[in-house]
């Protein structure tokens, strides 16, 4: 019997919990499946070596999943400490009101998408959308039309593998979180493929489908959870309730301050505390929240008119932007960066820290992802204090686990 050697590499990244569950790798060999661990998140299931060697499969894996290693995207015109490289950056939202309101912050991606498949520029764009079977489920959708980009509008905190639903060889963009939008970009050259459109969004992480679950038992209590028949995270609103309806009509809802705060963005998966890139460098565009902040910085959560920032990160993503402002789909003002960092914490803090944590979790023995090109090192070396105190946290708590 021959060695599985794709197994063995697959095996390698889940279990020293660097598998973020992007679904890059059932694009690369057919063995491999996406499914729902036990812990609630999507991991790849390799199904038994047919005799062929999987040597090569195994090459191309760690050349493009991102739970192996990320390569840093070529300079732009412009580089920020937090936000890395950009060519221009904006806030703004959808020119299309009913866009604005459903999508998540200003409803920008989901404008580009609808813009995109109407002008012919992409065939279809890959993103995620609550399940037609199981709302409480995300999965993988292909938006084609307006209607269904405003069906997939919206956060969804929850795993999904959304490159699982997104077809390499084609002309299709892609919608998806900063390390799916790597991955595609890897896969995309391991092919060959004139480099796709390629839209994400600044993330923090991805909670467990247990979170979610609780969530609605906490809501709904003493309900059939299979009658679920809606759920969105936030959209309808900025930034939105998490809403969930059965199908007897029973509905239940908290503010999105509960709903991340206290449920699901305390069950994030270990990946996401290693992430080297929360805001989407490898993408063409990339959108935040424009949250309103207090002095301190920290974001207030009052509901209002969803406002995006957009950063342009190529050339291309620029003229693509500037092309659809011009086409009066989105409406877009100037904005400077070092604004935008005061209002997003988590995304400065994050990469302040994860040297310390990387740190802390090769000394307990884990392996990590490798980060080529982000500078991880030197800006350890530049914050030696909170280097430490990250590491010794990592470590502390990869201890605790065991
Ligand atoms: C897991 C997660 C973490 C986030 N963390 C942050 C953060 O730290 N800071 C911040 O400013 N904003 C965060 N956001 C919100 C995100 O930045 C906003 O969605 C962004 O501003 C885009 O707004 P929009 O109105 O243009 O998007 P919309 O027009 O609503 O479009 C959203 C698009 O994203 C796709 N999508 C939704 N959920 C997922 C998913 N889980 N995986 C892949 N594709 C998905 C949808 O299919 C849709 O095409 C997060 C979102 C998610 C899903
Ligand atoms: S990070 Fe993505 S490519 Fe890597 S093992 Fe997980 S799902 Fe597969
Ligand atoms: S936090 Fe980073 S690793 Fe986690 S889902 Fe978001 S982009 Fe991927």
């Amino acid at each position: 019997m021959p060695n599985d050697h794709l197994a063995a590499a697959v095996r390698r990244v889940v279990s020293s919990d660097n598998c973020s569950g992007c679904g890059g790798c059932a694009l690369i060999d057919k063995r491999i499946s996406m499914g729902l661990s036990g812990e609630g998140f999507d991991r790849p299931i390799v199904a038994p070596d047919n005799g062929s060697s999987s040597r090569e499969a195994a090459r191309r894996f760690r050349r493009i999943c991102p739970g192996a290693r990320l390569d840093a995207p070529p300079p732009s015109a412009h580089e920020h400490a937090t936000f890395g490289r950009y060519w221009s950056a904006w806030q703004g939202a959808a020119a299309d009101e009913e866009i604005r309101r459903a999508g998540s912050s200003g409803g920008v991606l989901t404008a580009l998408s609808t813009w995109l498949v109407e002008t012919g520029r992409s065939s279809a764009v890959a993103a995620a959308a609550s399940g037609e079977n199981d709302a409480r489920r995300t999965v993988p959708v292909r938006i084609t039309s307006r209607a269904e980009a405003l069906r997939a509008a919206g956060s969804r905190y929850a795993p999904v593998p959304t490159l699982d639903g997104w077809d390499p060889d084609s002309d299709q963009a892609v919608v998806a979180k900063p390390c799916e939008v790597a991955a595609a970009r890897a896969i995309a050259l391991d092919r060959g493929n004139s480099s796709p459109i390629l839209l994400s969004f600044f993330c923090a992480g991805t909670p467990s489908q247990r979170a979610t679950n609780h969530l609605i038992e906490t809501l709904l209590p003493g309900q059939n959870a299979s009658e679920v028949v809606a759920l969105q995270y936030r959209g309808d609103g900025w930034p939105g309730r998490f809403r969930v309806r059965t199908s007897a009509g029973n509905e239940g809802t908290c503010s999105y301050e509960e709903s991340w705060g206290k449920h699901l963005g305390t069950d994030l998966q270990w990946r996401c505390k290693l992430c080297v890139d929360g805001t989407g460098m490898s993408a063409d565009i990339a959108v935040g929240d424009f949250w309103e902040a207090d002095e301190r910085g920290f974001p207030l959560f009052s509901e209002a008119e969803g406002n995006s920032v957009v950063l342009a990160r190529t050339e291309r993503g620029h003229d693509l932007l500037t092309a659809a402002a011009r086409d009066g789909v989105v409406v877009l003002r100037s904005v400077e960066l070092d604004d935008v960092a005061r209002i997003q914490p988590l995304q400065t803090n994050r990469r302040a820290v994860l040297g310390g944590r990387l740190l802390g979790r090769l000394l307990a023995f884990r392996r990590t992802p490798r980060y080529q090109g982000y500078g991880v090192i030197s800006r350890a070396i530049e914050a030696p204090i909170a280097t430490v105190k990250a590491a010794v946290g990592t470590l502390t708590r990869t201890i605790g686990m065991r």
